[in-house]
């Protein structure tokens, strides 16, 4: 298996990549970035953990159907402000 380096995120960029990480809507190599990101940062993880269990609760609501794409681009706008 070929690894190669790859470069670290910052706190900034990490958090631009969060929601997608968590709607599952990012590629593999931007997940490994951000799952590195976190192994390493603290303030991101605990920000990781919380986005996660707001969007498995709103999840839950929307069922199988999953969140149509105008709530989930407010969500993303909202959590990048908070
Ligand atoms: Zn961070």
């Amino acid at each position: 298996m070929k690894t190669h380096r790859m470069d670290r995120l910052t706190c900034r960029q990490a958090q631009e990549k969060l929601f997608d990480y968590l709607d599952r809507e990012i590629g593999e190599r931007d997940r490994q970035r951000v799952e590195e990101h976190l192994a390493m940062c603290e303030a991101c993880t605990r920000r990781f953990g919380f986005e996660r269990k707001l969007l498995d609760q709103i999840r839950e609501k929307a069922g199988r159907q999953g969140l149509p794409s105008d709530v989930k681009r407010r969500l993303a706008a909202m959590l990048r402000n908070i």
